[in-house]
């Protein structure tokens, strides 16, 4: 799992929290989540299925999308299709993953790159692995998050940032057991590039077998930790999890993960995204690709949809298609 690392010896410690002084977060419950399929056909984990859309605020929707190996030929990507109303925030693991949207918008990321689409009042976008990764195969892997846009600010402007992986802000835990790459927000005073309409945290933490990370985490602030790879226990209470499963934690300033010390031979490693954000509380209401405050705001995203009012596809398509 390359994303982004580094020797560990060399980076800022995080101090563990005071156990006296600082509240731990309990685990409140784990959940597993189901497998499908995306646009045409990659392969997914849908990491926040069954968890109430109040415990996920500001959050909405994340696939964990492969880990899977393809043959020549075998890549697939999604088809153009349309976004209102929140903001995507993909980042890719291993592989590589290209973006274009009717905005102007496009980029390409890889191992460790993180990608921030704001639909705002509406986009139309393609995401697929690019031409030389279909030809080739190869290793694909990464994690789409969909995170809200506060009532005021869900028909802003869309917008598209590249955020490379080597600006994310890396420290490790005192004993140098875990690493943990800030990409948005703020742990234990290291900052991560990314920056999203509504306060949110995202880091995706390498804990190596045996070793225990435990952080501060803002009191007001939901706290989310998905498994990506490897087998662990979550919270002083030491509840397992593995690949694939979803810890949401109670009230608290603090949480703490612990990497099992033997792991499976293909994941030498406790791979976990953290996630926290403050809650919008404003009425949520998604269907398909639009998450709107009403009803009828999802009916309007409809109309203008199909009236061409989320902009064109960009014309290499349509001379692709001729
Ligand atoms: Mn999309």
């Amino acid at each position: 799992m390359p994303a982004i690392t580094a020797d560990v010896l060399t980076l800022p410690r995080i101090a563990t929290p005071d156990p006296v002084t600082t509240e731990e977060r309990p685990v409140r419950y784990v959940t597993t989540a189901p497998t499908g399929h995306e646009g045409e056909g990659f392969p997914v984990r849908r990491a926040f299925a069954g968890v109430p859309m109040s415990e996920l605020d500001p959050f909405i929707h994340m696939d964990q999308m492969g880990e899977v190996e393809y043959a020549p030929g075998e890549p697939k990507g999604t088809s153009w299709h349309p976004h209102r109303g929140f903001e995507t925030v993909t980042y890719m693991i291993d592989g590589t993953f290209e973006h274009r949207d009717s905005h102007g918008g496009s980029g390409t990321i890889r191992g460790g790159d993180t990608q921030w689409m704001t639909a705002g009042g509406g986009v139309l976008h393609i995401e697929r692995p690019p031409e030389e990764l279909v030809v080739s195969g190869g290793l694909f892997h990464g994690v789409q998050l969909w995170v809200n846009l506060p009532r005021a600010q869900k028909l802003v402007l869309p917008r598209y940032q590249d955020i490379r992986g080597t600006s994310a802000a890396l420290a490790s835990t005192a004993d140098g057991g875990a690493l943990v790459r800030v990409i948005a927000g703020e742990v234990a005073g290291h900052t991560g590039p990314g920056a999203t309409y509504t306060p949110i945290t995202m880091a995706h933490a390498t804990i190596s077998p045996g070793a225990r990370l435990a952080l501060p985490w803002r009191a007001d602030f939901n706290a989310l930790a998905y498994v990506l790879a490897g087998s662990g226990s979550a919270g002083s209470e030491g509840r397992p999890i593995c690949k694939g499963q979803l810890v949401v934690f109670g009230h608290g300033e603090a949480l703490s993960l612990s990497a099992s010390t033997a792991q499976p031979s293909a994941e030498p490693a406790l791979e976990v995204l953290l996630l926290g954000g403050r809650p919008l509380r404003e009425p949520v209401v998604h269907y398909g690709p639009f998450v709107m405050n009403t009803k009828a705001e999802i009916v309007r995203a409809f109309e203008d949809y199909q009236a061409g009012r989320f902009g064109l596809e960009p014309a290499e398509r349509l001379t692709h298609t001729d």
